[in-house]
């Protein structure tokens, strides 16, 4: 707490990539724990590596945040704040804490540069971190550590505290790999006097092969913006992200941000690293997925939807607004759509396949097998009133026959066969209720033809 009592908390991230997975994590911890006590969330941008640093990947971090829905009450970039971080410097200098040093340059042999070094009297620093427990670090070996390469030039430590201290930061809660960091920024906060934040290092994030997740190693799925064109939908990103390091306890596994809020406890963040399993997200993308409702179904499909679907010849609006639940059952995140219409998964709805004789009859039947049963499907369709042509009525009437059979698969295979042109596809009873019942007998037709 802060004198107001006020609990803030910050993420402090470098627009130095794309908004990262971890990044995020640590971005939704921060923002539970500021908004179940009725805190404030801070977004500051360090942007202070001016080599690295690019607009782009800041426009990412924003947008990133927006489309999860993770608001933040205030924003800063640390550039912004360069001429604190003079007078901070100049502080230190004055009380005796840091002082100038003449050294050779690191990156250029050979040239005197003058660097701020911390006074560090190497005292013996403890403190309790909300997660890792007691810490207690010997600072001798730390030496008089730097903390601006020059007036202008901050380094990460001493920028961090400055901007900490002077947003009012109660709580910094960040991944373990600052863990090492923490000693000097106490160091620094005492020289300057100021009280020191409570701290909470979060486990890390291995991916599946049990390696720290890396874009080097990991590609593109280390990023937020590959699971948003992936078509993963973000409150699930999010229910997943929060189960990373961190479980309610209970049995209940989709949360709501707001669920969230109420469930989340930082004393109940694991100290092991939390392992990226993209399976889990799947099913999860699909649990969230089934609870949307018809409309969002089909606009999230929508934006997925190749271009060549409602190229087709028979395409129609009324069709697709039909198959949305059959795509919907189909897929576990939106870009599968694409997969689905480059398998020919979804033309079989809207032209008229090929059938292929070869895929037509069932393992362990035969040609002529196949054709009887392509004729009986035909005489029970056929049968069926055209206005009451329904996936229910479709298949009641074709399991009335199948079930009458020692095995289905030599009468129902050939079916689907015949109405899809495909190997794999959505079932006969789906792909009839939807062409309707005149192309339903046309492909049966076509069908039987080839079989001698
Ligand atoms: N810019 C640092 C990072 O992205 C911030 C670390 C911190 O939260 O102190 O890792």
């Amino acid at each position: 707490m802060n004198m107001s009592g006020t609990v803030v908390t910050r993420i402090a991230p470098s627009p130095t990539g794309f908004f990262h997975m971890g990044t995020l994590r640590t971005a939704l911890f921060c923002y539970l724990f500021a908004r179940q006590n009725n805190g404030q969330y801070l977004l500051r941008i360090e942007d202070t590596d001016k080599i690295r640093s690019k607009k782009e990947y800041e426009d990412d971090i924003l947008s990133s945040l927006e489309w999860l829905g993770i608001k933040y009450d205030a924003f800063f970039r640390q550039s912004e704040h360069l001429d604190n971080h003079k007078i901070f410097l100049n502080q230190l200098i004055d009380g005796g804490n840091a002082y100038v040093s003449k050294e050779e340059s690191k990156d250029e042999p050979g040239v005197m540069r003058e660097v701020i070094r911390f006074k560090n009297t190497g005292e013996t620093i403890a403190f309790h971190d909300l997660i890792l427990g007691d810490i207690s670090v010997d600072t001798t070996d730390l030496g008089d550590f730097v903390i601006a390469k020059d007036f202008d030039t901050p380094l990460y430590n001493f920028a961090v505290v400055v901007d900490d201290c002077e947003a009012g930061i109660t709580h910094v809660i960040r991944g373990q790999d600052h863990v090492s960091n923490t000693p000097r920024q106490i160091l620094l906060y005492r020289a300057l006097g100021k009280p020191e934040p409570k701290f909470a290092h979060i486990p890390l994030i291995l991916a599946e092969d049990k390696q720290k997740l890396s874009k080097r190693k990991h590609g593109a799925g280390v990023s937020v913006r590959h699971y948003r064109e992936q078509g993963y939908l973000p409150e699930a990103l999010i229910n997943f992200m929060a189960f990373i390091g961190w479980n309610p306890g209970t049995e209940q596994e989709i949360f709501s941000l707001d669920e969230l809020i109420e469930a989340f406890d930082i004393e109940r963040v694991q100290k092991s690293p939390g392992v990226f399993n993209v399976e889990k997200l799947n099913w999860l993308n699909k649990e969230y997925i089934k609870k949307l409702s018809n409309i969002e179904q089909k606009e999230w499909i929508t934006r997925f939807l190749p271009d060549e679907i409602r190229a087709l010849p028979n395409f129609s609006e009324e069709k697709l607004d039909a198959l949305i639940p059959v795509i919907a059952e189909r897929i576990e995140k939106f870009a599968d759509v694409r997969d689905l219409t480059e398998k020919g998964e979804l033309a079989v709805f809207f032209e008229t396949p090929t059938a292929h004789k070869e895929l037509l009859v069932f393992k362990g039947s035969t040609a002529e097998e196949t054709k009887e049963f392509l004729q009986k499907s035909r005489e029970i369709l056929e049968a069926l009133d055209g206005s009451l042509w329904s996936i229910t009525e479709i298949k009641n009437a074709l399991m009335a026959f199948a079930d009458t059979l020692p095995k289905r698969g030599p009468f129902l295979h050939p079916l689907r066969s015949a109405l899809s042109g495909l190997e794999k596809s959505p079932d006969p009873f789906t792909i009839a209720s939807i062409i309707g019942k005149d192309e339903t007998l046309a492909r049966i037709n076509a069908a039987i033809t080839l079989l001698v």
